[in-house]
């Protein structure tokens, strides 16, 4: 590994704490990945970002400020890339996903707060992961209570933009979320010095989409009825993609996804004919959180989609590239965004719709339906997901997780036995 202790110095880390994190992880990526067999060749770039996921991404990030460049961290599927990367600015995603961060969290938010939020604060206020000290504003959205609450908070420690995010999805709505977009590109300009031209916001939106395409191919190559990539490692693609540079990361998915296509063709899979098929749905799976696709695909299953942020929606639907004015590509990208069905909006009975089409496209035998603690929004839409499948006659496991590993063996137990289901 490289050295990039003075990296960290210089962006003002807690060395000492952050040592115990760089301990932990590699025994994770272990655990987690490196134990699977006849994984995908192009999975080698992942594995790299990954064992240096604190040196090689923000090592560059750091250059691109040198030269100017502003980076903005966000936490949400909703805020559109496209504006930031119009006026040369980078994004980074900034959720956290790992228990260690959690305390940190704890100290300022109630403890009744979902983990990925406490999460994110606590990795910003506990100076432990260089991403959230690099960011040069946060944009953050109102879209949960949790989050909008936290965003106060972390708008004392750090420049912060907060985009007001509609709650319903009526035209009036769009146009809302549009002037929205617009208010942020203006924003941007003055953050980053740059104007945003109409030439420029369009190479931003082929890009993005470019990158949407090929994230998509990957997920379309795990439609097949072979199965030539496991869940952990398309889900670990996934939490990268949000990090990356967008081209590179389209071309990255793009050589996955040639080999995946290849695989289907030669009947190349990761696991035995009959391996029943899961998709996964719930709250978003920030990085390092492979808990829930490492008891499932340990327990005799198969993860083949996630209908989640880490997953189908930030790719689906691309924004219509034909717009000639500001006002027709900031209209583009609002009915994009808000095609995205979170819980945070009502009535979300698209989320369903979706559901319902990823099983039938996945071929899922089963879905598995997981929240995070303390996330009412998609606790709550539990019961009418699992109305929908039963009513479909497609079998569903309802879960609720955190980041600890408490609850690891209990939710084994409950997976095995919906497996041993299905398989019966
Ligand atoms: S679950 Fe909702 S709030 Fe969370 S990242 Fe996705 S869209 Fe945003
Ligand atoms: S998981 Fe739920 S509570 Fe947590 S940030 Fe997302 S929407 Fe909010």
């Amino acid at each position: 590994m490289a050295d990039y202790v003075k990296m960290w110095e210089n962006l003002g880390m807690d060395l000492e704490t952050h040592d115990l994190l760089c301990q932990v992880l590699p025994t994770a990526v272990g655990d987690v990945f490196m134990t699977q067999e006849n994984r995908p060749k192009a999975m080698d770039f992942w594995d790299l970002v990954i064992s240096e996921v604190h040196g090689i991404r923000p090592a560059e990030l750091i250059e691109e400020q040198k030269k100017g460049r502003k980076v903005f961290g966000t936490f949400c599927v909703y805020v559109p890339d496209e504006v930031v990367i119009a006026a040369n600015g980078i994004v980074t995603g900034l959720c956290g996903g790992s228990q260690f961060w959690v305390p940190g969290g704890e100290a300022v938010l109630p403890k009744n707060t979902c983990p990925l939020i406490k999460a994110s604060v606590g990795a910003r206020l506990g100076r432990t992961c260089p991403f959230f000290r690099i960011a040069d504003m946060y944009v953050g959205e109102t879209t949960c209570d949790g989050k909008k609450k936290a965003y106060e908070i972390l708008g004392k420690d750090v420049p912060m933009y907060v985009m007001d995010v509609p709650q319903m999805k009526r035209e009036k709505d769009i146009l809302k979320w549009k002037e929205e977009i617009a208010e942020f590109a203006k924003k941007v300009e003055e953050f980053t010095g740059n104007e945003i031209t109409v030439e420029k916001l369009a190479d931003a939106i082929r890009l993005v989409n470019e990158k949407r395409r090929a994230l998509k191919r990957v997920y379309d190559a795990r439609k097949s009825e072979n199965v030539p990539i496991s869940g952990r490692d398309a889900l670990l693609m996934m939490q990268i993609s949000f990090f990356d540079d967008p081209a590179r990361c389209a071309q990255m998915c793009n050589r996955l996804a040639d080999e995946l296509e290849q695989r289907n063709r030669d009947g190349v899979s990761v696991v035995p004919a009959g391996t029943k098929r899961i998709l996964l749905t719930g709250t978003p799976l920030a990085v390092p959180n492979w808990k829930l696709h490492n008891i499932i695909e340990t327990s005799g299953a198969v993860v083949v989609c996630e209908e989640m942020c880490t997953g189908t929606r930030y790719f689906e639907n691309e924004v219509d590239e034909t717009g000639t004015t500001l006002d027709e590509q900031f209209m583009a990208l609002s009915r994009r965004y808000m095609k995205n069905n979170c819980a945070c909006f009502t009535p979300n009975e698209g989320r369903i719709d979706d559901i319902l089409r990823l099983a039938k496209e996945y071929k899922a035998d089963g879905v598995i339906d997981c929240s995070l603690k303390f996330c009412n929004l998609y606790d709550i839409e539990k019961k009418a997901v699992s109305e929908a499948l039963k009513q479909a006659g497609i079998p569903v496991l309802s879960l609720e997780t955190d980041y600890e590993d408490s609850d690891a063996e209990q939710l084994r137990t409950r997976i095995e036995a919906f497996v041993e289901m299905l398989n019966n």
